[in-house]
């Protein structure tokens, strides 16, 4: 058995339903996997008011992924286990939302700009159900419209950090973020410690109040998860791993259960919890 920490749904940009996503994890044979969309936890809010939260057999940990900025980086900060009713969270989540609106504004401005006619309304009707409305909406519709084959293809060349339609200044800082999950009961864990792109921004992370570092991530090589998984140690942190599924085409992992990480890496973070 495997576990996966780290799930995008259909409430922020990945493909599948929360109900989707338990019953392929099922599938998959996954024993603990967690829902980490971004900046929302209204799929896991769907899945415990419909009473879907409950799969025999496999561990479900309620988490978020949070975008939030560190000198200059942006640096997304993996919340588990918060309590998705909590109003510190709430508050917090109102604000990050309106950044996201504003965001997406000067988005489409810029593209704009680039001579990319895309129109909010057109980004909307991809984002569905999402209650996040993302780049990776934006970059949905800019494949759809021919501009690019894949959606890693418009990160790569116009979405991405430091690219040319990129959006930067999220209006959460990192450590607001990490204060933010611990209000909610929550466990912080830096995500993806290679996309930052900075390891001065990593050690001031790791001066937070953080409890773990994504140390397995599809992006990372065995070189790096030996350095990061030598600095949770350090640092006595948790050492995470997930695959950042979002169910699209084309971007690795397709499927569920294609990357995850041992059952004891999610059987000691379930045990902070627990703490
Ligand atoms: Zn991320
Ligand atoms: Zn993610």
């Amino acid at each position: 058995m495997s576990s996966d920490l780290h799930i995008h749904t259909s409430f922020s940009d990945g493909r599948l339903t929360p109900e989707e996503v338990l019953t392929a994890a099922k599938e998959a044979g996954l024993s603990t996997i967690a829902i980490t969309d971004h900046d929302t936890v209204d799929g896991i809010r769907h899945l415990y008011e419909n009473e879907k939260d409950n799969v025999k057999g496999m561990t479900i940990i309620p988490g978020i992924e949070l975008s939030t900025e560190c000198d200059g980086k942006e640096v997304h900060i993996l919340g588990y286990n918060v309590d998705i009713y909590s109003a510190a969270l709430a508050d917090g989540l109102v604000e990050i939302s309106e950044d996201r609106w504003q965001r997406l504004a000067m988005m489409l401005e810029k593209l704009q700009e680039l001579g990319y006619d895309i129109s909010e309304a057109e980004v909307l009707k991809v984002a569905g159900t999402s209650s996040s409305v993302s780049r990776s909406h934006v970059a949905r519709v800019l494949v759809k419209k021919g501009h690019f084959p894949t959606v890693r293809a418009a990160f790569d060349e116009l979405l991405g950090q430091g690219k040319p339609a990129y959006i930067p200044r999220y209006r959460i800082d990192s450590a607001e973020a990490v204060e933010l999950v611990r209000a909610a009961g929550g466990l912080p864990v830096v995500a993806h410690p290679l996309l930052i792109g900075s390891d001065a921004v990593l050690s001031k992370l790791l001066k937070l109040d953080v409890a773990g570092i994504e140390v397995y991530y599809p992006q990372h090589n065995g070189e790096d998860v030996r350095r990061y998984g030598q600095l949770a140690e350090l640092h006595d942190l948790l050492k995470t791993g997930g695959s950042d599924f979002h169910g699209i085409p084309g971007r690795y992992p397709e499927s569920l259960g294609e990357f995850t990480i041992e059952d004891e890496l999610a059987r000691l973070l379930v045990e902070a919890m627990n703490k």
